[in-house]
């Protein structure tokens, strides 16, 4: 498990040797940074700020290679904001007094009505982490019927046993998204005040669980504010390789969200600013040519623009980020203030201006069965 390793890292020393790094090593990672996480560290230095502009020229040529012009489109489903946990950066957050609601059978059908209304064939089941109320047997119930109408079933909820996740894929379950939101205990400790998500060992090692159970795609992720992004961003490269050698034949992905308002919400301890997140998707295209990267419509829309070719390969566009809020918005459920509200139409439009091709689902499920 990913654990093990994680803690024989010196996480003290990688802080010191990144801001350490100087234009010479930076120049020598741009040479060689595809699979190196010497490069990473260098890539993601305070010393690569004069090079983004080098990185994002590679990015954006690495990114056209692999994926072409595609670039994928989804939506999140929130089925659920009942939360067992303290994070004080959620609005779901257990002592928000907020107005809970999980989705019952007839209401996700009719929001899967709404959303593939829109076109979309992939989506992200959303929901805060309730092991009782909406666990295992929830979403064993509920898989089936939603996976009658998408190609792509990806899941975004509380880490799952081993066996939950074997029980979920031979339900049509795709992917599992799991964001570890800080790799650095102490803060991660700061942030997490009640409930199982204290674990962060048990945390760290649901990707390894996913992987084992089969799931086909496995996403990362840090919220981009809590702590040092930089930092953040290397141990995650750490998480990454140590996934990809082990187990090498799941894809991965990343997502990149940066601490949004919410209802209650913290101000970000480190500001990101916007050119902070351009180096950061680059690196990690340097780093790696397969990787699918997110981007959220926590962005603004002429940020999102500008990064749409430097190394994204999907995003959200029209979300909703509250149970039932396709067929009723209610902002008083949101889990966070949404930046890029225009419409799905409107995006596609945006995208196919810049010459992308908009991808309405993921890979098609009976591929997978061919090839095997
Ligand atoms: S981040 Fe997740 S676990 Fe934490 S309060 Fe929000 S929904 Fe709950």
């Amino acid at each position: 498990m990913f654990s093990t390793q994680f803690n024989q890292l010196d996480i003290a020393d990688l802080s010191l040797t990144l801001y350490s790094s100087t234009a010479k090593d930076v120049e020598k990672a741009l040479l060689n940074p595809t699979g190196n996480l010497k490069s990473l560290m260098a890539l993601l230095s305070p010393a690569a700020v004069p090079y983004i502009e080098t990185m994002a020229q590679m990015s954006a040529q690495l990114t056209r290679q692999r994926f072409g012009s595609n670039l994928g489109l989804y939506l999140p489903l929130y089925l659920s904001n009942l939360c067992a946990n303290e994070c004080d950066y959620c609005g779901f957050t257990m002592s928000n007094k907020i107005k809970r609601k999980t989705l019952n059978e007839a209401e996700i059908l009719a929001e899967i009505k709404v959303i593939k209304s829109r076109g979309f064939d992939s989506i992200l089941l959303v929901s805060g982490e309730h092991e009782t109320k909406v666990g295992i047997e929830y979403f064993s119930k509920m898989l089936p019927l939603i996976k009658q109408h998408f190609n792509y079933l990806a899941l975004e909820v509380q880490p799952l046993t081993t066996v939950g996740y074997q029980t979920l894929v031979s339900q049509g379950l795709d992917a599992v998204m799991v964001y570890q939101e800080t790799y650095q205990p102490m803060t991660y400790a700061k942030h997490h005040t009640r409930g199982k998500k204290q674990d962060f060992n048990y945390r760290l090692n649901t990707p390894d669980r996913a992987a084992q159970a089969g799931v086909e795609k496995v996403g990362l992720g840090v919220l981009l504010g809590l702590d040092d992004w930089r930092l953040d961003a290397l141990l995650m490269g750490h998480h990454l390789a140590y996934l990809e050698q082990k187990y090498w034949q799941t894809r991965y992905s990343i997502s990149l969200p940066r601490l949004r308002p919410c209802t209650g919400g913290i101000q970000p301890k480190v500001l990101m600013t916007d050119l902070g997140l351009v180096q950061l998707i680059c690196a990690f295209r340097l780093l790696n040519h397969q990787l699918d990267i997110s981007l959220s419509t926590r962005e603004t829309p002429e940020l999102r623009e500008n990064l749409l070719p430097l190394g994204i390969t999907n995003l959200s566009a029209g979300s909703s980020t509250q149970p039932g809020g396709y067929v009723e918005p209610n902002s008083q459920l949101d889990q966070f203030e949404i930046s890029d509200e225009r419409s799905v139409e409107t995006m596609v439009e945006v995208m196919k201006k810049q010459g992308f091709n908009p991808v309405f689902k993921d890979w098609q499920g009976e591929w997978t069965a061919h090839s095997c």
